[in-house]
C-alpha cells in the first residue's frame, strides 16, 4: 500500500512529540529533522520538502504553540493542515461544459503510464454522470492500444470513435469531434500516443491537435510509481502543451507516494483522479484533506 513507509515513520515521529509534557525549540527542530528524512526517502522533491518544513516550523516555533498545553498535538495538526495545504486544499472537480455542449478532454501521457485504462475509467465515471461520452483511439502508433480501448470501452457501455492506423491523430480528433456533434455526444475523450520518454514528435502531435480543436481540458496521467519522475514529467507536459490536471495512477502499489505530494506543489496544476487498481472502476476523486489522514494514519 503507498504511503506504508512514511506513515510508520511519521506515526514515530508523532508519538514522541505527543509523549512530551513541554517542548523546546530543539525538540521541535529534531521532529522536523526526522519529518524532512521521512518525506524526502518517499521522494517527495527537495524543494518542496524544504519549503514544508519552513511553513511548518515557523507556526510551530511560536509562543501559542509552545505555551499551550498540549504542544506536541499542536505540532501534529500543523503538519496535518500544511500536508493538505500542499496537495492543493480543495478538491478540484473535473470542468465540464454544460451538456448541450462537446466537451473535448485530451488524455496525454508516457506509454505505460496508464492512460489508455485510465480514459475508459474516466469515460465510465463519466457516463454513470449522465454524460454521453465518446472515447477516441488517437494512439496509432501502439497497434494493441486500438483494441485496447475498444475492449476497455465495450466493458463501459461507451462508444470507441477509431479511424485505423493510417490517419494523423489530429485528424482522427477533428473526425471525433464533428462524429460527436452530430451525434449528440457531450464528451470526447481523446487518448493520445504516448513514448517510452518525452519526446519532441509526441508533444508536436499534442500540440497540432490543441491548436486545431478546442480542447477544454487537457489532463495528464502519470505513474506514481515513478516517484520525482513522475513530477518531472509533468512539468515538462505543464511547460511544453500546458495541463490543466492531472491523474496520477497506481496509487495502489507500494509507491511511496512523494508524486501525490509534489506534483501540486511544483506545477501549480491540481491532482483530479487517483487510480487506484487495474479494475476500471478504481478510479476516485483525489480529496487533499482524505489523502493527508491516510498518510498520517
Ligand atoms: P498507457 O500506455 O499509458 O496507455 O498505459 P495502459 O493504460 O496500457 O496501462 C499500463 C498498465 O498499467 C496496464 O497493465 C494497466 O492495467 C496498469 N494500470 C493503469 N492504471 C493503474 C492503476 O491505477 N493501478 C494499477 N495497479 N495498475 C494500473
Amino acid at each position: 500500500m503507498a504511503f506504508e513507509s512514511l506513515s510508520d515513520k511519521l506515526q514515530n515521529v508523532f508519538k514522541n512529540l505527543r509523549g512530551k509534557g513541554r517542548l523546546s525549540e530543539a525538540d521541535v527542530k529534531a521532529s522536523l529533522k526526522e519529518v524532512k528524512m521521512a518525506l524526502l526517502e518517499a521522494d517527495v522533491s527537495f524543494k518542496v520538502v524544504k519549503q514544508f518544513i519552513k511553513s511548518v516550523e515557523e507556526r510551530a516555533i511560536g509562543a501559542d504553540v509552545m505555551n499551550s498545553l498540549t504542544p506536541g498535538q499542536q505540532v501534529v495538526k500543523i503538519v496535518h493542515e500544511e500536508l493538505i495545504s500542499l496537495m492543493g486544499s480543495e478538491t478540484t472537480e473535473l470542468k465540464l461544459k454544460n451538456p448541450s455542449d462537446v466537451t473535448v478532454l485530451m488524455m496525454m501521457g508516457l506509454q505505460g503510464a496508464g492512460k489508455t485504462t485510465t480514459a475508459a475509467k474516466l469515460a465510465g465515471k463519466l457516463k454513470s454522470k449522465g454524460r454521453k461520452v465518446l472515447l477516441v483511439a488517437c494512439d496509432v502508433y501502439r497497434p494493441a492500444a486500438i483494441k485496447q480501448l475498444q475492449v476497455n470501452g465495450e466493458k463501459q457501455g461507451v462508444e470507441v470513435f477509431t479511424m485505423g492506423e493510417n490517419q494523423k491523430p489530429v485528424n482522427i480528433a477533428k473526425g471525433a469531434y464533428e462524429y460527436a456533434r452530430k451525434n449528440n455526444f457531450n464528451v470526447v475523450i481523446l487518448d493520445t500516443a504516448g513514448r517510452l520518454h518525452v519526446d519532441e514528435d509526441m508533444m508536436e502531435e499534442l500540440q497540432q491537435i490543441k491548436e486545431n480543436l478546442h480542447v477544454d481540458q487537457a489532463l495528464l496521467t502519470v505513474d506514481a510509481m515513478t516517484g520525482q519522475d513522475a513530477v518531472n514529467v509533468a512539468t515538462v507536459f505543464n511547460d511544453k502543451i500546458g495541463i490543466d490536471g492531472v491523474i496520477l495512477t497506481k496509487l495502489d502499489g507500494d509507491t511511496r507516494g512523494g508524486a501525490a505530494l509534489s506534483v501540486k506543489a511544483v506545477t501549480g496544476k491540481p491532482i483530479l483522479y487517483i487510480g487506484m487498481g487495474e479494475k476500471l472502476s478504481d478510479l476516485e476523486q483525489f480529496y487533499p484533506d482524505r489523502m493527508a489522514s491516510r498518510i498520517l494514519g
